[in-house]
């Protein structure tokens, strides 16, 4: 029988002091599925991010620019030759960070990143941090199989992967899905060794190796790397990168359990995926024990896509999710979905990159902030957790009226803005977006007050003795 552990008050409000730096198991989800698995025939991507559980994870939008041939790029240890252009790009931020745990461009380039446990020890010198690279792939890529060249050229020359730094920057190996409107690519990395495998229809990915032999691409040193350090012993056939380059088991554990969950869940619905499809995947708490049982909705800490912090205070937390329901016949603009922190008690904002996003998503810093919207979403799940079974319905019954309307704006706008692009009415589009994420924004935070101060009157009724 399944363990329901309803989650102690006294521990819920525990973080670390330099969040970056929490020896919190990584943990992330990340799935697509292509055109030829979806009920729109659009490639849908999705992420969950998980982070320790008060490490603030904003909503920035960068400008495309043009940059001086000599100029440099400066990572968070590492610097680089700039490229010529960067392009236009919302990413989703861990607050102290260069680079993004998920994000999208203005060319639908979509990529969200995984923790991986590889066997390579931690390298003395400065590498790129994983999170970097996903977003030096977003500033320098108009396709997913562009991204794939900037990435693996980058881990190639600048490696990424466990490295000593004094920053206490908890630093690991890197799994990829980057996808684009026609195709997606899953890249696996260990130090500067990498593989890639095209997407054939819907896969999700998670904290564990999964590309062994039926790999596309592989770097040049791949195999030697995998005998030296690897104790890989088969010279001879097709290097297996998964089993070469893992440091524990890929059957067993939360990751193994999560990637099956994801890869049954979307395989059992091939056709008929959708945003919707999606959405419950990341708000899914299923334990992975039985992949293809229907979706579990009821809040728990341990185990489930939807993670949320140990009875101790302690492991990842989803920390941000993006839906991302792209285009590829020019029919519409792409709609990015957008939720802050858990995804079963929260709102999808549709997010455009074509226009301006409201600058408050990008508020946060590491202390609590009333003007970031993703502290106060922090905040009302902290409540929600003192008391999941009595106040999660009432969290769920508030957000659903306004994420109904959104699921029925958001479609009709984005094929109105495309028309106006269209006729070259470009600033007439972007107004009109603006304006919308403007309004979905006020209506969030009229919610979010109405929530906090619900529950925070409950749970101080609750506390007054009889
Ligand atoms: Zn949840």
């Amino acid at each position: 029988m399944r363990q329901n552990s309803t989650l102690p008050r006294s521990n819920i409000l525990q973080s670390c002091d330099t969040p970056q730096s929490c020896d919190t198991p990584q943990s992330c989800d990340t799935m697509v599925a292509l055109g030829n698995a979806t009920h729109n025939g659009q490639t849908i991507f999705a992420k969950n991010s998980d982070r320790p559980a008060a490490e603030c994870q904003p909503l920035v939008q960068r400008t495309a620019e043009v940059h001086a041939p000599s100029s440099l790029t400066q990572c968070q240890f590492v610097t680089l030759p700039q490229a010529a252009v960067t392009y236009r790009h919302v990413g989703s931020r861990p607050h102290w960070c260069w680079g993004y745990e998920h994000g999208f461009n203005e060319h639908q380039v979509v990529i969200g990143n995984e923790a991986l446990p590889s066997k390579l020890p931690a390298a003395d010198e400065p590498k790129l941090v994983g999170m970097e690279l996903l977003r030096l792939g977003l500033e320098r890529a108009r396709t997913a199989a562009e991204a794939v060249e900037v990435i693996t050229t980058l881990v190639t020359h600048y490696g990424q992967g466990k490295f000593a730094n004094d920053a206490g920057v908890r630093t690991y190996d890197n799994g990829y899905i980057v996808a684009d409107p026609s195709e997606a690519y899953v890249i696996e990395t260990a130090g500067h060794e990498w593989v890639v495998q095209r997407v054939q229809n819907a896969i999700g990915i998670s904290n564990v190796y999964s590309v062994e032999t039926g790999w596309d691409q592989i770097s040049p040193t791949a195999r030697q790397t995998a005998i030296a350090h690897g104790g890989w012993r088969d010279a001879d056939g097709r290097l297996n990168f998964a089993d070469a380059y893992t440091a524990s088991s890929r059957t067993e554990g939360s990751g193994a359990m999560r990637r099956a969950r994801s890869c049954a869940v979307l395989g059992g619905r091939v056709g008929g995926i959708d945003a919707q499809t999606m959405m419950a995947i990341l708000a899914d708490h299923g334990d992975g024990a039985t992949p293809d049982e229907p979706f579990q909705t009821q809040v728990r800490s341990s185990m489930g896509i939807c993670r949320h912090p140990e009875p101790d205070g302690s492991g990842g937390c989803t920390a941000a999710s993006l839906v991302a329901d792209l285009c590829a016949d020019g029919s519409r603009l792409p709609v990015y979905w957008c939720s802050f922190y858990s995804p079963c008690l929260g709102l999808f904002l549709p997010i455009f990159c074509e226009g301006t996003i409201p600058s408050i998503l990008a508020n946060g810093g590491a202390t609590f902030s009333n003007e970031s919207p993703w502290w106060r979403f922090h905040r009302l799940n902290q409540m929600v957790l003192q008391d999941p079974a009595r106040l999660t319905p009432l969290v769920r019954r508030g957000w659903a009226k306004l994420q109904r309307q959104l699921l029925e704006s958001a479609y009709p706008l984005a094929q109105e803005a495309r028309l106006l692009m269209d006729s070259g009415r470009d600033a007439e589009a972007k107004r009109l977006l603006t304006d919308y994420m403007m309004e979905n924004v006020l209506s969030m935070t009229q919610t979010t007050d109405l929530l906090l101060t619900e529950l925070t009157d409950l749970l101080e009724e609750e506390a007054v003795p009889a």
